[in-house]
């Protein structure tokens, strides 16, 4: 590759073992390709002058954030830069238009934690707030756990700015709460996947502070028990602002982790929360008492936010005690919400069938589940079942009427399905929005497309 720009040349990673961990992102089983180059960008003008390059030179750019997406999206092409916006972190929080403004490279929990002394919020919680950036969620339109009441990243993003292939700066969208102006390209480039530009500013909308939330948890003998709690919790008036399923295995997996105080032989558990301003505790007594009449065999609440965060302990363990199972597929598939028990049923069926261990659970207000399937991954035969699996539960997930990711994208794992899910000529009109704003094909090729 010619030699880059001397701006650039203190942004590089020059340190091989370093870069390499660039080189990945949090998908099972990803590899970094055996030459590329790492560019940590610390502005805007950083931005431009890596897509002029990449433009002239014909190299591929793939934009990183924190490389905590499951889908493949942010590993490094072979000969490609890898263009990192982790430092371009800059927040201005304007509480009168209840806006933040902000570099992508800011960690979503960081900016929930600056908001706090405005009283306002960003709602979007991805599990992995802890490190995940402002950019990565808007390139992936993340989810997380408070959907149910409050929506994804596309319900609170109103403007970006936006570096294209070749470095023309683009801004989109708006600072004002209302603004129909033309098409909304700002809707286009979230969810995006890297695919069409670099994100190096956000206009973001925010909240007031909801309460500190309570919590209720319900345990139940059977997954049809648990289902009909589900529907109970629709017919309520407010909506709960959390509503989380774990099925029967991830509760035997979480408890093999740690005590979390789950009865053995549960056939699943719902965690409920209320964050309604003055209102939460009556919620979550009204949420409780539905949850009883629907069969639930012990069902706990939580009085204070003290007690509301240690219910809520046994759903945080699950990510850390599937992963210490070992190598392990993570499905992101969405289906409508009286559909889940087939959902849960179906994933248990692929992996008997395929010879694997599986958990189903996840965001059950939303109908979005994460099914996992454990593999050895020195055994090509249960890594080819793993795969397999994967692929079964797009297509269960298409057969109940859902899709096949809810919150994660599309990334290189799932592009072989994206016709299968929205026909050709769908797929021939993306493809011909991608070559207008990326006419060289260079941005994250071969991602979300394949
Ligand atoms: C333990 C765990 C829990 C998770 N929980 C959730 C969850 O609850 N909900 C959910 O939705 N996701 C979840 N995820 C997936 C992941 O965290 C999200 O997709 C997140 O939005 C990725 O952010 P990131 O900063 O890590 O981006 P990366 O992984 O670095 O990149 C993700 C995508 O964004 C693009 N991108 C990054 N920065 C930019 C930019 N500046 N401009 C343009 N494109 C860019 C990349 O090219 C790539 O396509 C989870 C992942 C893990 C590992």
């Amino acid at each position: 590759m010619p030699a880059l720009p001397d701006r650039l040349a203190d942004r590089l990673i020059t340190d091989q073992d370093v870069a390499r961990t660039y080189g990945v992102d949090a998908s099972p089983g990803s590899v970094a390709p055996a030459e590329f180059t790492v560019v940590r960008a610390r502005d805007r003008g950083d931005v431009v002058e890596v897509l002029t390059y990449a433009a002239a030179h014909r190299v591929p750019v793939v934009a990183q954030g924190a490389r905590t997406a499951t889908t493949g999206s942010a590993v490094a092409l072979e000969g490609g830069i890898v263009l990192n916006t982790e430092a371009i972190n800059h927040v201005e929080i304007d509480p009168v238009e209840r806006i933040a403004v902000v570099g992508p490279g800011v960690v979503n929990g960081d900016l929930k934690s600056q908001l706090t002394a405005y009283d306002l919020a960003y709602p979007p919680d991805p599990a992995s707030s802890g490190s995940c950036t402002i950019g990565g969620n808007i390139a992936t339109n993340a989810g997380g756990l408070c959907c149910v009441k409050y929506g994804v990243t596309a319900d609170y993003v109103r403007g970006l700015e936006v570096v294209l292939a070749g470095g023309e700066v683009m801004r989109t969208g708006r600072r004002t709460a209302k603004g129909v102006t033309g098409y909304d390209l700002t809707g286009l480039f979230v969810g995006s996947e890297g695919t069409l530009g670099v994100v190096t500013e956000a206009v973001l909308r925010l909240i007031p502070a909801p309460d500190p939330a309570l919590t209720v948890l319900a345990v139940f003998d059977t997954l049809e028990a648990t289902m009909a709690g589900v529907a109970a919790l629709r017919g309520q008036r407010h909506t709960p602002s959390l509503l989380e399923l774990l099925d029967g295995p991830s509760i035997t997996a979480i408890q093999a982790f740690g005590d979390y105080g789950f009865p053995p032989g549960a056939g699943g558990v719902l965690l409920v929360q209320s964050d309604r301003i003055d209102h939460a505790h009556e919620d979550v007594v009204a949420y409780a008492e539905a949850l009883a009449a629907a069969g639930a065999t012990d069902v706990a609440v939580a009085d204070d936010p003290a007690e509301a965060d240690l219910l809520l302990q046994g759903r945080r363990a699950l990510n850390p005690a599937l992963e210490a199972r070992g190598p392990r597929m993570i499905e992101d598939v969405c289906v409508p919400v009286a559909r889940l028990g087939d959902l849960v049923r179906a994933v248990h069926q692929i992996a008997e069938r395929r010879g694997l261990e599986s958990t189903c659970s996840g965001h059950a207000g939303d109908g979005n589940l994460h099914p996992c399937f454990f593999f050895d991954d020195t055994d090509p035969a249960q890594v080819d079942a793993a795969r397999g699996a994967f692929g079964d539960v797009v297509e269960a997930a298409w057969a109940l009427g859902g899709t096949l990711t809810g919150e994660h994208g599309v990334g290189v794992l799932k592009a072989p399905w994206l016709e299968g899910e929205l026909g050709a000529a769908e797929v021939a009109r993306q493809r011909a929005l991608k070559a207008f704003f990326d006419p060289l094909g260079i941005m994250n090729p071969g991602r979300v497309f394949p």
